[in-house]
C-alpha cells in the first residue's frame, strides 16, 4: 500500500518510519517549498498544479500538517480515502470552529471572543477580565501570533504586534501544568487512549513531556478520554487525534486539537507497546490498532537549535536519540532524545543527566523537579 502524506517535515518522516515494518511505501506532498522528512517520495508542488500526479501514485492518503489549503484534501477526498476526513482539518485550522466544537461537545474551554479591530480587542479584554491571551484565529503554532494582555489599555500594542484581521481573545487559564491525550479511531471505530503526557513549554515551544503524566488523578485521565472520543465520534475520525488541555484546579480546560501525530506523542517511540506512528499507519490503512500500554515511565527532550553534543548522549545507556536531518536555526525543532526508566525518581536523574549535553535546554521543571 502506498500511503500519499500531505506535508513532508519530521513527523512524516515518523510516520514513514513506523510504516515501514508494515510493508508500506510513503509519497509526500509538499506546498511549502522545503520539505525535510528526507526519504520515500518527495514531490515539491508549491502552486498545487501536480496534485493528479501525486493522487495517481497513492492508494490513500492523511496528513503531517494542517496549514494548508483544505480545497487539496477535499480534492483528494473524491478520488481516495483521506484520513482524517477534511472536516477535521478545516475544524483544526481555525480556532473559531474548534472552540465551537468543543462548547456543543461540553467540553470545557477557557471563555473567548473573537475580535477584529483593536477597539474590539479592548472591549473583550474588559468584558472577560484580564489577563487575557490574544491569537490569531488562524495559521498559530509554537505560541506564534499571540499576546498576552495584562490590562484592557495593552490592546492597541498586541493589535499591533499580532497583525492579523481576527483574533480569539481567551481568559487567561491559571493551570497547574499542560497536559495533552493522544488517541486514535480505526476504520471500523474502534478507539484507543495514550496515558496523557505532562508537557512542559519554553518561549512557546515544547521541551519536554512525560508520560505517564505524574501523580495523575484518575478520573482526569477518564474526562480527557470522554472529550477526546467525542470529537473522535463527531467527526468520524480515522487516525491519531491530540487534544492539548490545561489542568487546573476545577478540572480540564481543553485548549487546542491537532488532527495528526503530535510531539508530546513522541515518547511512545520507545515508551509504548505501539507508538502514536504506528498507529496512526494502522488506522489510516484500515488495519487493527495496536497496544497503546505504556512501558515503565519516559521522558522525551526535544531538541531545539543547536545539536548539542550528540556522541555523548548517544554513550547514554537508556536515550533513545531520534534526529531529523535538519540543519541547526534558533528555535527549530532538530530531533529529540526519549528517555525510558522503571521509576519517575530514576527518571528525573537521567533526564537532568541528558539535559546537560544539550546547550541553550531550559532546566528539567516538571511537577517531579522539586522532587529530584
Ligand atoms: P497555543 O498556540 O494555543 O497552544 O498556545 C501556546 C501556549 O500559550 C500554550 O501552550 C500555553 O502555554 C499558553 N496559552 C495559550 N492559551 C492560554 C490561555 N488561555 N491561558 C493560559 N495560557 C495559555
Amino acid at each position: 500500500m502506498r500511503i500519499g502524506v500531505l506535508g513532508a517535515g519530521q513527523l512524516g518522516r515518523m510516520l514513514a518510519l513506523s510504516g515501514y515494518p508494515l510493508a508500506k511505501t510513503f509519497v509526500f506532498y509538499d506546498m511549502s517549498g522545503s520539505p525535510s522528512a528526507g526519504l520515500g517520495e518527495v514531490m515539491i508542488d508549491r502552486e498545487g498544479q501536480y496534485l493528479d500526479d501525486f493522487i495517481s501514485r497513492v492508494d490513500r492518503v492523511t496528513y503531517e500538517f494542517e496549514h494548508l489549503p483544505v480545497e487539496v484534501a477535499e480534492r483528494i477526498a473524491r478520488e481516495r480515502p483521506v484520513h482524517p476526513s477534511p472536516r477535521a482539518l478545516q475544524v483544526c485550522q481555525n480556532r473559531e470552529a474548534e472552540k465551537t466544537l468543543f462548547g456543543e461537545l461540553g467540553i470545557p474551554t477557557p471563555e473567548w471572543k473573537i475580535v477584529d479591530s483593536a477597539e474590539a480587542l479592548q472591549a473583550a479584554a474588559e468584558e472577560l477580565g484580564c489577563p487575557v491571551v490574544a491569537k490569531t484565529n488562524t495559521e498559530g503554532y509554537d505560541g506564534k501570533g499571540q499576546a498576552v494582555l495584562r490590562s484592557p489599555e495593552d490592546a492597541v500594542d498586541a493589535w499591533a504586534s499580532i497583525n492579523h484581521p481576527r483574533l480569539i481573545v481567551e481568559k487567561f487559564v491559571d493551570f497547574r501544568r499542560e497536559v495533552s491525550i493522544i488517541a486514535v479511531r480505526s476504520e471500523t471505530g474502534d478507539l484507543a487512549f495514550y496515558p496523557m503526557a505532562e508537557n512542559t513549554h519554553h518561549q512557546g515551544i515544547l521541551r519536554y513531556s512525560i508520560a505517564p503524566a505524574p501523580r495523575l488523578e484518575k478520573h482526569v485521565q477518564e474526562d480527557a478520554e470522554r472529550y477526546i472520543k467525542a470529537l473522535l465520534n463527531e467527526l468520524g475520525y480515522v487516525g491519531v487525534l491530540t487534544l492539548e488541555l490545561f489542568e487546573t484546579a476545577e478540572g480540564l480546560v481543553a485548549n487546542e486539537m491537532a488532527p495528526r501525530v503530535h510531539n508530546s506523542g513522541h515518547w511512545t517511540i520507545e515508551g509504548a507497546m505501539t507508538s502514536q506512528f504506528e498507529n496512526h499507519i494502522r488506522a489510516v490503512s484500515g488495519h487493527p490498532l495496536g497496544n497503546v500500554a505504556p512501558r515503565g515511565v519516559s521522558c522525551m527532550i526535544n531538541i531545539i537549535g543547536e545539536h548539542g553534543e550528540i556522541d555523548r548522549i548517544l554513550e547514554l545507556p537508556y536515550a533513545h536519540v531520534h534526529l531529523y536531518n535538519k540543519g541547526e536555526r534558533p528555535g527549530r525543532k532538530l530531533g529529540h532524545i526519549n528517555i525510558l526508566a522503571d521509576s519517575y525518581e530514576e527518571l528525573v536523574w537521567r533526564v537532568k543527566n541528558c539535559a546537560q549535553f544539550l546547550p541553550g535546554c531550559p532546566e528539567f521543571q516538571s511537577s517531579l523537579a522539586s522532587k529530584g
